[in-house]
């Protein structure tokens, strides 16, 4: 349940409201949704007084999810470029070997 208190305390704000508006309006009885109401308002302003007693404590986890996923996403990225174990010097086209230094056919250096 991630709904803030302010919303629950809305939300009985309103329903006990309404309830006690038709209540006094109408013969029919709305009893039933001014005690919903009123059990809105009570869980509003429990969670107002916990999130000000505990500030910030669910967010963490959250937090250090998204860090994770994306360094198992970083390691599996090399894997994929096995096959270009040859590259061309750039001075003559010759394919040379990556761990060569310098091109075997004209000298010239590859990095
Ligand atoms: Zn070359």
């Amino acid at each position: 349940m991630k709904i803030p208190g302010p919303v629950y305390l809305i939300l009985g704000l309103i329903v006990t409201g309404l309830s006690w508006f038709i209540d006094s309006k109408t013969e029919s009885s709305f009893a039933l949704f001014f005690y919903i109401g009123l059990v809105f308002l009570a869980v509003g302003v429990f969670k107002t007084i916990v999130k000000i007693i505990i500030p910030k404590q669910d967010e963490q986890p959250f937090a250090q999810k998204p860090q994770q996923q994306t360094q198992q996403k970083i390691q599996q990225q090399p894997q994929q470029n096995n096959n270009s174990n040859l590259k061309y010097c750039p001075r003559c086209r010759v394919q040379v070997s990556l761990s060569n230094n310098f091109c075997y056919n004209c000298g010239t250096r590859l990095r």
